[in-house]
């Protein structure tokens, strides 16, 4: 194998796509990658800060009793305040 060249599907610079990448990319079974590692570098923070985002959420939810059965269950707490909350049985 050797070094090859390849061209970025985001901003479409060129990069080198190296014949060690390209050995790790075959044995890990993964496909050549289509962007160069800018791009990656960008996209790979993109996907942490939407972890970051989804964590977020997690935390604005919390446990409720339902007044039927007393099941615990998990509430956002953006939902409408006074409305009774039930578990997603009795919903
Ligand atoms: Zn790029
Ligand atoms: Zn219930």
């Amino acid at each position: 194998m050797s070094d090859t060249k390849k061209i970025c599907c985001e901003c479409h610079g060129k990069f080198v796509f190296s014949a060690a990448e390209q050995a790790r990319v075959a044995a890990k079974g993964h496909t050549a990658p289509r962007r160069c590692r800018a791009c990656r570098a960008e996209r790979r923070d993109n996907r942490l800060s939407a972890e970051r985002l989804a964590r977020k959420k997690e935390k604005e939810t919390e446990v409720h009793c339902c007044p039927l059965c007393g099941e615990e269950f998990l509430l956002s707490l953006k939902r409408k305040v006074g409305v009774l909350r039930y578990c997603p049985r009795h919903f």
